[in-house]
C-alpha cells in the first residue's frame, strides 16, 4: 500500500494507515468517482455505493478501475465497516444514510477534503453564491497561459480527487460550493475569494441564513497568516461578518465603489490594484467580460493571479483572450443590429441585478421559469428604466405579469423557444438588445438552464439564417 495516511502531507507510514483501510464513498457523481479513483490509486480498499442509477460511463471507470460499487441500494453491512466516508455534496448531512453511519462513528467528509489531503501543491478556492464559475475559469485561465503548472478543479470540471489520481500539481484554481465546504475539515486554501453572500440553497440550511453564512466562511477556518483572503467589501453580508470571525490570514478587499484604501478598486474608469509591491491599472475594455459584476470577478481573479505570482503583462495576456463558460451573459448574435444575449445561468434575481446593469440599450428581457421566491422590488427601478417589453417563458407567467403590468409597457408570454425569439425580433428596434436572463430555475419546460440556453442559442441562430436569407 501507498504511504499516505488520512492526515495528509505526510509520506512516512504509520499505523494510521493499518487502521484506515476502508473508504466508502456515497454517491456516484462526478466527486464520488473522482475520490473512488483517488483512494483505489492510492492502496485503499474502496466501494462506493449510490442508491439511483450509475451514468454508463463512471461505471466504466470504476469497472477499469477494478473498484466494487452498487447501485440502487445502500448495503449497511458494506458501509458501516469503512474507516473513512467520502459523501457525495448533493446528499444533505441529515439523509438517513448518512446519519446512520456518523452515529457509528465513522468520519464523513467531502471528495475536496479528501483530495485536498493528498496533495503537495497550492489552492486557490474561490466561493460565493454568485460568480464562482466565471470567476475560477478567469484565474485558471490567466495562471494557465502564464505557463503555471495549474489543475482546475472542483464545482466546475472534473473534481479534484480526479485530477490527483495520475499527479500533483504546482497550483490548484477550485471552484467551491457551500454543500462542499460544510463536509470540510483541514482544507486550506492558500489564496481563498468571497465574491459575495445571498441567500440560496436554504432548504439544505433549515432556512437559517446564518447557517448558510457559516459555511460560505468555513472556507477560511484554516487559513494560516501567510495565506491571503479576498473578499468584495460592499456586499452587506461579508462586510459584516469578515471583521466578527477569527481570520488568520491577510484580509484583501476589492471595491466597485472606488474605495482607494482596497488592494483591487474600480475608479469609475478602471480597475485599480495594489497587490504587495505591485500597482497597475486595468480598464474594462481590455478584458473579454462584460458589466459591473464582472468588474468584482475580474479583480478577485487578477488579485489571485498576482498572489501566485503571475507577471502584470502575462495577467493582461489572458484578460485579452479569455473566453466565459457559455450561459452567461453570452452574446449569441446580431440580428437586424439587435443583440441576443443568453443568460440562462442568472436563476435568481441578484444575478439579473447585474445583467440589467450591464446594458445601457432599450431592453427585451425574457423572464420566468420556476420562481424561487423572487422579490422584484429588488429590481423594479431598472427594469422600469431600462425594458421596453418583457416575455414571460413559463407555464405559471401570473406572479410576473401582475408585478410588471404597468412598469413595462409591453408584456407577452409563451411557452416555445421558437416563438419567443420571433416576438423578441419583432419588439425591438435597431441598437436594442434582447436578454434571456430569466431570475427562476428552468424545470417547467426545460431539463436544466443548459437545456434553456442551448435551446435559445439555436433558435436565435436559425432567425438569424433564415433573416440573412430572407435578406439576400
Ligand atoms: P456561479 O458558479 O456562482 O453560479 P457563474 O459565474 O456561473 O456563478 O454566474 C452565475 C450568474 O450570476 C450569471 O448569470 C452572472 O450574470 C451572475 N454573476 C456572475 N458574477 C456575479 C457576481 N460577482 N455577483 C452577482 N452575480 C454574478
Amino acid at each position: 500500500m501507498d504511504c499516505w495516511n488520512f492526515a495528509g502531507n505526510t509520506k512516512s507510514c504509520n499505523i494510521e494507515i493499518e487502521i484506515m483501510n476502508r473508504v466508502v464513498i456515497i454517491g456516484a457523481g462526478e466527486s464520488g468517482t473522482g475520490a473512488a479513483l483517488l483512494a483505489k490509486a492510492k492502496g485503499y480498499d474502496v466501494f462506493l455505493s449510490e442508491i439511483f442509477n450509475i451514468r454508463e460511463s463512471f461505471k466504466a471507470e470504476m469497472k477499469e478501475a477494478d473498484i466494487e460499487f452498487e447501485e440502487g441500494a445502500h448495503s449497511l453491512d458494506k458501509i458501516l465497516n469503512a474507516d473513512l466516508v467520502i459523501k457525495s455534496p448533493g446528499i444533505p448531512y441529515k439523509e438517513d444514510i448518512i446519519q446512520q453511519i456518523i452515529k457509528n462513528g465513522i468520519e464523513v467528509i467531502d471528495e475536496i477534503e479528501f483530495g485536498f489531503r493528498f496533495l503537495k501543491g497550492k489552492v486557490i478556492a474561490i466561493s460565493g453564491t454568485n460568480g464562482k464559475t466565471t470567476t475560477t475559469l478567469l484565474t485558471y485561465h490567466i495562471l494557465k497561459e502564464a505557463g503555471l503548472d495549474v489543475a482546475l478543479a472542483g464545482n466546475v470540471g472534473e473534481s479534484l480527487a480526479r485530477k490527483l489520481v495520475t499527479r500533483d500539481y504546482d497550483w490548484y484554481v477550485i471552484e467551491v460550493s457551500s454543500y462542499q465546504l460544510d463536509g470540510t475539515t483541514t482544507f486550506k486554501p492558500d489564496i481563498a475569494v468571497l465574491l459575495n453572500i445571498t441567500p440560496d440553497h436554504l432548504d439544505r440550511y433549515d432556512y437559517k441564513f446564518e447557517l448558510y453564512i457559516d459555511s460560505k466562511f468555513r472556507l477560511l477556518t484554516n487559513m494560516e497568516p501567510a495565506g491571503q483572503y479576498i473578499y468584495y467589501e460592499e456586499d452587506p453580508i461579508l462586510s459584516k461578518e469578515t471583521p466578527t470571525r477569527h481570520i488568520a490570514s491577510t484580509i484583501n478587499t476589492i471595491s466597485l465603489r472606488g474605495n482607494k484604501v482596497s488592494q483591487a478598486y474600480f475608479d469609475g474608469m478602471e480597475m485599480n490594484f495594489h497587490i504587495g509591491t505591485k500597482s497597475f491599472s486595468i480598464k474594462q475594455e481590455d478584458t473579454t467580460l462584460k458589466g459591473p459584476h464582472n468588474l468584482i470577478n475580474t479583480m478577485a481573479a487578477v488579485s489571485s493571479a498576482c498572489y501566485a505570482g503571475v507577471s502584470v503583462e502575462a495577467i493582461r495576456a489572458g484578460l485579452r483572450t479569455f473566453k466565459n463558460a457559455p450561459h452567461r451573459l453570452e452574446s449569441i448574435a446580431e440580428i437586424n443590429n439587435v443583440e441576443f444575449i443568453n443568460d440562462s445561468k442568472a436563476t435568481n434575481v441578484d444575478s439579473v441585478i447585474y445583467a440589467l446593469g450591464s446594458y445601457s440599450n432599450p431592453l427585451i428581457w425574457i423572464v420566468g421559469g420556476v420562481d424561487k421566491g423572487n422579490d422584484y422590488d429588488l429590481i423594479k427601478e431598472q427594469v422600469k428604466e431600462k425594458v421596453k417589453a418583457l416575455i414571460c417563458l413559463g407555464v405559471d407567467n401570473k406572479k410576473l405579469k401582475d408585478y410588471f403590468s404597468g412598469i413595462v409597457p409591453v408584456i407577452m408570454e409563451t411557452q416555445s423557444v421558437k416563438e419567443l425569439v420571433r416576438m423578441a425580433l419583432k419588439a425591438s428596434e435597431e441598437g436594442d438588445v434582447v436578454l434571456l436572463s430569466p431570475a427562476c430555475a428552468s424545470f417547467d419546460l426545460f431539463k436544466n438552464y443548459i437545456d434553456r440556453g442551448n435551446q435559445f442559442r439555436e433558435a436565435v441562430l436559425e432567425l438569424k439564417s433564415e433573416t440573412e436569407n430572407k435578406a439576400s
